[in-house]
């Protein structure tokens, strides 16, 4: 065996990758699968973004540059920032990343050291417990409960803070529940935050315009202003402007902590390609039609799949204030026997009888940290979910 670091042996390949692989590999036996997986838009990157990423290369836009971005592209974003937070914030107050992801992955590593504890609530995105063990700091698990609409309590944060809490992680709209947190539940927790000067705050806000409640998702530097030199807020266009493949996303925070972020980059990618930067800044700072239409088509397929689901008996499921996503509660499921005579069990049990029976994939809840859930991505065209949503129910009448 030859020597790998700590590092990489402690975490493991996402498990949603590893559902889409499963998929990957039934298609190419021939079986037709029903894949509601996807973590991404599957709508094209508007017209206008593309436009901007051709203009970009015919003019010769192809060469390093700064490395938190161009200059177009530090205002749209700043821009925009102010926008949605009412915070203004500077280029020196600016990480620029490959994705979100990035930018989430070198906070933690500018922040950890071994030993270091960083919350997150469950459920949660696959990688926040990965991108910190692979920088040596223990990920405490936090479970909400779908009662709480998945919403962290103030009192579960106040009972898992120690002295070793460098972090809380706070996604919304969540992946994968769709679960916001209202100003006034932000105030509570920043409430509970004020009692340790010494825990950040990240507040990975990726879906916040895809969003189905009225006004908009409010961002916790905007409910407490207060904790502003304390929390690092992540976005990126990826599922605003179905740009996943694009790679450009941003976090703005203290400077001391961006500047150190900034370095790593440096060390590490450079920037982000400037071909992107272009398309991003004509995203962020252009014609902005595309995101409600999308909005909208996403609403009608969450509406359409919630009713469905809620109509199986077996299982239920709240209804998303935002994101794509539903996280299904299938207790209702375990105990009973397939056609086949064998028992489900847990979620995951569920997941792979689904995948059997009804042909549809899914991700089961365990991989997100809270059980007996499975997550369906609606992020896929009505016809589809309509089928899988039939598919699930024939399954689930088999069952016994
Ligand atoms: N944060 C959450 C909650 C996500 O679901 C994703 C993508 O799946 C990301 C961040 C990463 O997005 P990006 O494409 O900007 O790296």
């Amino acid at each position: 065996e030859r020597k790998l670091a700590q590092r990489v042996l402690r975490i493991e390949e996402s498990p949603s990758g590893a559902a889409a692989e499963r998929v990957r590999r039934l298609r190419a036996e021939g079986h037709r699968i029903l894949s509601l997986t996807v973590g991404e838009p599957d709508f094209d990157t508007p017209r206008n973004v593309k436009d901007a990423a051709i203009a970009a290369i015919e003019a010769g836009d192809t060469k390093y540059t700064s490395g938190n971005g161009t200059a177009p592209l530090k205002k749209a974003i700043l821009d925009r920032v102010e926008r949605r937070t009412g915070q203004r914030y500077t280029d020196a107050q600016l990480a620029v990343g490959v994705g979100g992801k990035q930018v989430i992955f070198t906070a933690l590593q500018a922040t950890l050291d071994a030993g270091d504890e960083v919350i997150i609530p469950a459920p949660y995105w696959v990688s926040y417990p990965d991108m910190v063990r692979a920088n040596e700091g223990e990920p405490v698990i936090i479970e909400t409960t779908e009662q709480h609409g998945f919403r962290i309590q103030p009192e579960q944060l106040r009972a898992a803070l120690t002295e070793r809490t460098r972090w809380i992680i706070l996604n919304a709209p969540s992946n994968p529940t769709g679960a916001v947190y209202s100003a006034e539940q932000l105030r509570a927790l920043a409430e509970v935050l004020a009692d340790f000067p010494g825990v950040e705050v990240l507040t990975d806000e990726i879906y916040d315009e895809i969003y189905y409640g009225d006004d908009r998702v409010v961002s916790i530097v905007e409910a407490a202003p207060e904790l502003r030199e304390r929390v690092l807020v992540v976005n990126g266009v990826s599922k605003t402007y179905a740009m996943t493949g694009w790679r450009v996303g941003y976090g703005v925070g203290p400077e001391y902590l961006v500047r150190e972020i900034n370095k790593l980059h440096s060390q590490t990618t450079s920037s982000t390609a400037s071909i992107s930067q272009a398309a991003a800044a004509e995203a962020l700072a252009g014609d902005q039609s595309a995101v409600p239409a999308m909005v909208e088509v996403y609403r009608s397929r969450r509406d359409l799949v919630v009713e469905g689901i809620n109509s199986i008996e077996g299982l239920s499921t709240l209804s998303p204030d935002g994101a794509f996503y539903l996280y299904v509660n299938c207790a209702g499921l375990l105990g009973r026997t397939t056609p086949s005579g064998s028992v489900l069990e847990n979620d995951e049990d569920v997941t792979l009888y689904l995948l059997d029976e009804a042909k549809v994939a899914v991700v089961h809840g365990a991989a997100y940290g809270l059980s007996p859930f499975f997550r369906i991505s609606f992020a896929t065209d009505e016809a589809t979910l309509t089928e899988a949503v039939e598919a699930i129910r024939g399954a689930v009448a088999k069952l016994a």
